[in-house]
């Protein structure tokens, strides 16, 4: 008698979107009787992609994403599932702040002050951070007619309604600094939408941030706080997710290097073995998944190929307290591009979250490379430490060598959102969706954050289940 096999999903890459891809297929396997054999292969020896916690000598360090947006909900709801909420922890609110370094100075960003715009007018107005003459060029916003549909650069969108002072100062290396993006190139609707549809509804974005007194569009009354992480680190998520899969779900350290297709099935050609699908998720980076589709659909692959990446680094560094002169006020600080720095952006971990680093020390997370600066990128880890210690020595007023150094390179990690970006995603999502049991997700189509992944993740779940059921 013919035995009926289970249907075999395989995830590609166990990242924090594949990790969310297998968990949701376990739960709406388990919520729907479902027969299914489920393999996730990831190329590297562990699971969690960009994330990575390390605990040394009483320091809790994130070597990559340090903490997740709760506006963006599904990473949240995925760690209540998981049953993580009592190891949930929330920025310390008595340090909230940023600041910008300008020509060489710290400025906090004035309160109220949200990526491009004041939602506070008093604290704007008294800011040292813009001059009298870029203020009142930024509150043209209010009368300035709004601009017809259609994409544009954050560049553009920031000169037009705000002027070249908000978009070098704050807008550049805030929102590019998410997204280590050239600001010339990053689509505004891509990334920052709510912007777009303050716009469009108040024909002004202060006046709409005025009216939703700060709220941006999609705020909700908030039980958490904005930014949460976990008492024991964001690999805390990952970890979970690996104990709930069954026993031989996760192969580790075997790459996906080939797929083809055969009328309804798929076979998948990894480095140790050749194994026949009914179904794939695909959440490596959008170019290994353009080159693993390439005989299935060459546009598909121009398409995937087309989206660019940005390579970084985050430098660790740890000091005692007593040997900085700055007072540390905030979570840290944003390096304009105009100020030729090595740096993009400065967090101060030990600020941020409780128990990053031992009493009367400091822990510091320092990004550097990006779009704007990927040269830094080629130079060896000792120098680009050196660099990044003298400056940080000459902006903080650092008197000692650090007690530690670390670094974690991030080569061609994060997707560039370039104008056009909503677009060809909806070309990608078409064509897939022509090809039964196939799915790509990940943080290089509709969010780049970890909330947006694990909801990729989850969506690409659902639907490789619609196909084959
Ligand atoms: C330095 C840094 C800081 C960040 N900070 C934050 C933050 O604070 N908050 C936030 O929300 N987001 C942050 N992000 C973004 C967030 O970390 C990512 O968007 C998210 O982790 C992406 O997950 P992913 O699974 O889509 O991709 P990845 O984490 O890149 O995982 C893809 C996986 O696929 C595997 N793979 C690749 N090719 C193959 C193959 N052929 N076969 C098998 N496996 C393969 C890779 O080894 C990898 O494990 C940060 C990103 C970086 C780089």
């Amino acid at each position: 008698m013919n035995k009926i096999m289970p249907k075999r999903i395989i995830i590609i890459g166990g990242g924090i979107t594949g990790l969310s891809a297998a968990h949701r297929l376990l739960e709406l396997q388990e919520e729907r009787g479902l027969d299914l054999e489920v393999l996730l292969i990831e190329k590297s020896g562990k699971l969690g992609g960009s994330i990575s916690t390390v605990k040394k000598d009483g320091y809790l360090i994130e070597l990559g994403p340090d903490m997740f947006f709760t506006k963006r909900p599904w990473a949240l709801e995925l760690s209540k599932r998981l049953g993580l909420e009592s190891e949930l922890i929330e920025t310390n609110e008595s340090m909230r702040g940023t600041s910008v370094l300008w020509q060489k100075k710290l400025l906090s960003v004035p309160e109220g002050f949200l990526m491009l715009a004041p939602s506070k007018i008093i604290p704007f107005l008294k800011t040292s951070l813009f001059s009298w003459r870029g203020k009142l060029r930024m509150l043209l916003d209010l009368f300035i007619s709004k601009k017809g549909p259609g994409d544009e650069s954050l560049a553009s969108f920031v000169r037009r309604r705000f002027g070249e002072e908000a978009l070098e100062r704050v807008a550049q290396p805030m929102i590019g600094g998410i997204y280590t993006a050239d600001p010339e190139k990053l689509s505004i609707k891509a990334t920052m939408p709510q912007f777009v549809q303050m716009e469009e509804k108040y024909g002004s974005v202060i006046r709409g941030m005025l009216q939703n007194k700060g709220e941006t569009p999609g705020d909700s009354g908030a039980r958490y706080s904005q930014f949460l992480s976990f008492k024991n680190g964001m690999e805390t998520l990952v970890k979970t997710i690996e104990e709930r899969l069954p026993s031989g779900t996760v192969c580790l350290n075997e790459a996906v290097n080939k797929i083809t297709r055969d009328e309804d099935s798929w076979k998948i050609q990894t480095d140790k073995r050749a194994i026949d699908v009914s179904g794939l998720i695909i959440t490596t980076p959008s170019y290994h998944a353009a080159f693993l589709l390439q005989r299935i659909d060459p546009s598909l692959y121009e398409d995937l190929s087309s989206i660019e990446y940005a390579s970084s680094a985050v430098i660790v560094l740890s000091y005692k307290r007593k040997e900085i002169a700055h007072d540390l006020d905030g979570f840290g600080f944003v390096v304009p591009n105009v100020e030729h720095s090595n740096l993009i952006a400065c967090s101060y971990s030990s600020n941020k979250f409780n128990g990053r680093a031992p009493d009367s020390h400091v822990l510091f997370r320092v990004f550097v490379g990006g779009a704007l600066n990927p040269d830094i990128c080629d130079l060896d880890d000792e120098i680009i430490i050196q660099k990044v210690e003298k400056e940080l020595s000459d902006i903080l007023g650092i008197k000692s060598e650090p007690e530690f150094t670390m670094i974690q390179r991030y080569p061609d990690a994060m997707p560039q959102y370039h104008v056009g970006h909503i677009a060809k995603i909806e070309g990608i999502v078409e064509k897939v969706s022509k090809l039964k049991g196939l799915e790509i997700a990940g943080n290089a189509y509709n969010g780049v954050g970890i909330p947006d992944s694990v909801h990729s993740g989850e969506q690409a779940a659902v639907s490789i289940l619609n196909d084959l059921f």
